[in-house]
């Protein structure tokens, strides 16, 4: 690569090209790759196979403490014996998320919500809604969820916008969102008849948004965010035009926790009778009952009539067992446009309202067991405790001074430095057991905080440990990262390619036996 590109990348993103420069120090065949003007792809991908069998040895702990199965083992196994290595595995894995170290993915994790959790799943395992003869149970604990989680998001709207409700269990977010958007795409063709669907949707909208664009084939405008991480309305105005299927906005966003705009974004897709989908995931348990606390949440569900759907995570902060969540519409007619029907299959009439046939009914009897068990009472009480620590660690963060907080969010705490290298201080806190979340343009950190963090003494040790990693980059300016996240390689153009493949490979590497 001509050198010139280089200085210039390196001038202009000198946060990532530290990482970069860390990354191509313990790889030199991807270095030397880099630096050969004919980089080809076949040569790309080479390299980045050698370059994944030393990480793919950190994913595989167990090769040498168990047996691998490469096929099928010709007697079975006790059961004993493979509870146990089960449970081997669980003590291994438990420790960083049980006492806090993990941002985000077990949000509630106390042992008797568990095992009340587990027990719920257990007793309905066997349960597929896609039968809805045999389960009737499982068509009462998905339509109740729906029901009950859209009733939260609509509190005030009035029984005539309630009662019009609906929407479908789904797996996790990412289907939430990916049926949202075929379901827009295939509404614009049929009512207004949209050859080249388009969305619309702030840089900071989940990946998900991406992977329904390039899924369904539609052109995705992204549109940059203020200084306070807020999607400019000014600049979703210009994205919208004749193509467009939904217009989306985050409550709040994965990377820093921040509630884009929505009442002005719904209002501009309104006028042109275009749907809007807000991207609740994240916020959907939280935000409604932050209101109550006191907390100043800005307007983003379906009190604004521009809303047309909402997605929201029960296996988020619904603390219901991983695999579901909810996506809802407005009204019926739009969710037809979700539906999937075929008359002609010589298997007969088949029908399906979701990606998947067959469902997992255990899943649907946990996530209705979360819901009505813990009330109103208990996600208020969980929002309180969630948010009272983080307004600890972001009065704390504050206090340091090589740290900033990155715009005005609630529970999801992003912070940078203008001074140090904030991918060092992810590293150090890596190796003091944390697991945070690298983001990158800009280059910065964050941890969604859950009920994990606000057990005693958790909150006041992130920020002691936080702390001590900055004196530590501090102290040691010139210590390189060695296992700096891939992530923040991607923003220097140059490899951003090079970075997709080797992403590739390493969920390549992820199903190796
Ligand atoms: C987690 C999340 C998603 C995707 O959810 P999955 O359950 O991981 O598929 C979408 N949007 C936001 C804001 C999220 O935080």
């Amino acid at each position: 690569m001509d050198p010139e590109i280089i200085a210039e990348y390196q001038k202009k993103f000198p946060e990532v090209f530290s990482i970069v420069e860390g990354i191509l120090e313990r790889f030199p065949e991807l270095d030397k790759l880099l630096k050969s003007q004919g980089a080809v792809k076949e040569q790309i991908e080479a390299q980045s196979k050698q370059v994944l069998e030393a990480v793919a040895k950190d994913m595989k702990p167990y090769r040498d403490q168990f047996e691998t199965f490469r096929q099928l083992p010709a007697e079975g196994r006790a059961r004993a014996d493979v509870l146990k290595e089960l449970k081997t595995m669980q003590q291994a894995e438990i420790k960083k998320w049980k006492e806090g170290y993990v941002s985000g993915a077990v949000y509630h994790g106390d042992n008797s919500h568990i095992e009340y959790l587990n027990e719920a799943y257990a007793i309905h395992s066997q349960s597929n809604p896609l039968h809805t003869d045999l389960w009737p149970s499982a068509s009462k604990f998905e339509a109740e969820v729906i029901s009950m989680v859209g009733r939260m998001l609509s509190e005030g709207a009035g029984e005539s916008v309630q009662s019009e409700l609906c929407g479908s269990v789904t797996s996790g977010g990412s289907e939430s969102i990916l049926l949202a958007m075929k379901t827009y795409r295939d509404m614009a063709e049929a009512e207004r008849g949209v050859k080249n669907p388009e969305m619309v949707a702030p840089v900071t909208a989940h990946a998900a948004f991406d992977k329904a664009a390039q899924y369904f084939k539609i052109k995705l405008r992204k549109v940059p965010v203020d200084g306070s991480f807020r999607a400019d309305v000014n600049a979703v105005k210009k994205a919208i035009n004749g193509n467009t299927v939904v217009v989306i906005g985050s409550a709040p966003a994965f990377p820093h926790g921040v509630v884009d705009p929505i009442e002005e974004m719904s209002e501009l897709a309104r006028a042109k009778n275009i749907p809007f989908h807000t991207d609740a995931c994240l916020g959907g348990f939280v935000l409604p009952f932050a209101r109550k606390l006191g907390y100043k949440v800005p307007k983003f569900d379906f009190n604004l009539p521009g809303v047309t759907s909402i997605s929201v995570d029960t296996h988020k902060y619904g603390y219901a067992a991983k695999g579901t969540s909810v996506i809802l519409y407005r009204n019926a007619k739009i969710r037809h446009h979700q539906f999937f029907t075929v008359t002609n299959w010589p298997g007969g009439m088949y029908f399906s309202p979701t990606f998947a046939g067959s469902r997992p009914g255990g899943l649907s009897a946990a996530a209705w067991a979360a819901l009505v068990s813990i009330g109103e009472k208990g996600y208020l009480e969980a929002a309180r405790r969630i948010l009272e620590t983080a307004d600890f660690i972001k009065k704390e963060i504050v206090k340091i001074p090589e740290l900033k907080l990155l715009g005005d969010a609630l529970y999801v705490i992003a912070f940078a430095s203008d001074s140090l290298d904030i991918y060092k201080v992810m590293e150090h806190m890596t190796h003091k057991g944390y697991s945070l979340n690298g983001l990158h343009r800009p280059a910065c950190v964050h941890i969604a905080l859950t009920l994990r963090h606000a057990e005693p003494g958790v909150k006041e040790r992130f920020i002691e440990d936080l702390k001590a990693a900055v004196l530590h980059v501090k102290a040691n300016p010139s210590e390189k990262g060695s296992s700096a996240p891939i992530y923040g390689m991607a923003a220097t153009l140059p490899v951003r390619s090079v970075v997709g493949d080797i992403l590739k490979t390493y969920m390549d590497a992820y199903y190796k036996v």
